[in-house]
């Protein structure tokens, strides 16, 4: 298994070469990854690997050296730009507006649109998408249970119409059950054209989920591949499943 990325003159989002830090503390080390458009990638690896420091990069909240594309050069962007160009991340912890209804969570997602009769469509797509989002609807999101807040985060993200959608930790604390429906989920937003950037601890859910997959270690790419492979590879399996 190798630890280059999937070459692809187009790829959708292409990182090469990134570091990055907090204050003088350097967490990631010259790292390269690519996504394609439609693709589900997921990024495993354990605690402090910097996978969700990776995400503050894309997200452009943290700063970095290296190169960053998404279509253009996303290291010029602002926050604010990179979301306006479709880069929506589901932030751990989901981090929902509690005292506000369902709804009115999933209409905040879409604060930037104009469109109301597309944004009024998507809203009933997410209902059918989430059914349980679509009863819940008038109730207050911090009353909701963990999997159906998941839900509202993912639904929330999915309303601001991305073209890349990075979760963070999706399966945290969820039944087995629950993650599974996210799961599903997934591959029907990817059937729709939404590119998913996946970052998991959970490497069975990930490598479940995923097309390819990249295994990060202190801030490095360790392993990258298509995810079946990597479910078979006997360093993830020693170290991630307990096989
Ligand atoms: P986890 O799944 O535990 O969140 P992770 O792979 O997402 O792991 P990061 O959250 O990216 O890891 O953390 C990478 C390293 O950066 C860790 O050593 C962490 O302590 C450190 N770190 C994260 N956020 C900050 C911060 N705001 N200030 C200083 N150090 C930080």
């Amino acid at each position: 298994m190798s630890t280059a990325p999937a070459s692809s003159a187009e790829a959708l989002l292409r990182v090469e070469q990134v570091s990055a830090g907090y204050g003088l503390m350097p967490v990631l080390h010259g790292l390269s990854i690519e996504v394609r458009a439609a693709e589900i990638v997921a990024l495993v690896g354990s605690n402090g690997a910097g996978k969700t420091t990776l995400l503050r990069v894309l997200s452009r909240l943290l700063p970095c050296t290296g190169t960053l594309r998404f279509n253009q050069d996303l290291a010029a962007m602002t926050p604010d730009q990179a979301f306006g160009h479709g880069l929506v991340q589901v932030p751990e912890g989901r981090q929902l507006f509690d005292r506000m209804t369902v709804q009115d969570n999933l209409l905040m997602g879409a604060f930037r649109r104009h469109d109301k009769a597309a944004v009024a469509r998507d809203l009933q797509r997410m209902y059918q998408l989430f059914p349980r989002l679509g009863e819940r609807r008038r109730q207050l999101a911090g009353s909701m249970s963990g999997g159906e807040q998941q839900m509202c985060a993912m639904a929330r993200a999915l309303m601001a119409a991305p073209v890349l959608m990075m979760i963070d930790e999706m399966s945290l604390g969820l039944a087995p059950v629950i993650v599974d429906q996210l799961t599903e989920v997934l591959a029907e937003i990817r059937k729709n054209g939404v590119t998913v950037l996946l970052v998991e601890q959970d490497v069975q859910v990930a490598l479940g989920a995923a097309d390819r997959a990249y295994v990060i270690e202190n801030g490095r790419v360790t392993l990258a591949g298509p995810a079946r492979q990597l479910i078979d590879d006997p360093a993830v399996q020693q170290a991630y499943l307990g096989v």
